[in-house]
């Protein structure tokens, strides 16, 4: 499972030029460069992720980030409280596929059991 972290880390930060880094803590988040500073600091975006995890919850938190990742490169749709559900399910959903994409496999099973406690997780957020 690091191999496959540490593979996927690397494929991510090549291909979206977004820098992978570890925090402090179970979080773990996406931010986006601001727009004006894309071109001055050559990369899009920062990824954390939070050390305090399990290698598995490592991998989904970066699949998940990246996720939104892809989607912030290509929509300015959010920005809308009520927005955050579907972009939440679309950040699991395009992660996913990226990996899948690019040769690293994730346990589709277990994979499934965190994106549903996540998103019942957002949903009480927002209540
Ligand atoms: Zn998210």
């Amino acid at each position: 499972l690091r191999e496959k972290f540490a593979l996927l880390a690397k494929l991510i930060e090549e291909d979206l030029e977004v820098s992978v880094e570890f925090i402090n803590g179970d979080n773990s988040y996406w931010t986006p460069t601001p727009l004006d500073e894309v071109e001055e600091l050559g990369i899009k975006g920062i990824i954390d992720i939070g050390d305090d995890q399990t290698d598995f919850q490592k991998i989904v938190s970066l699949v998940h980030e990246v996720g939104h990742a892809l989607f912030s490169s290509s929509s300015n749709i959010k920005n809308h409280k009520r927005i955050l559900l579907f972009e939440e399910s679309l950040a699991w959903y395009l992660g996913y596929n990226y990996a899948l994409q690019v040769g690293v496999e994730i346990d589709l099973k277990e994979y499934a059991d965190c994106v549903e406690r996540a998103l019942k997780l957002y949903a009480k957020e927002l209540k």
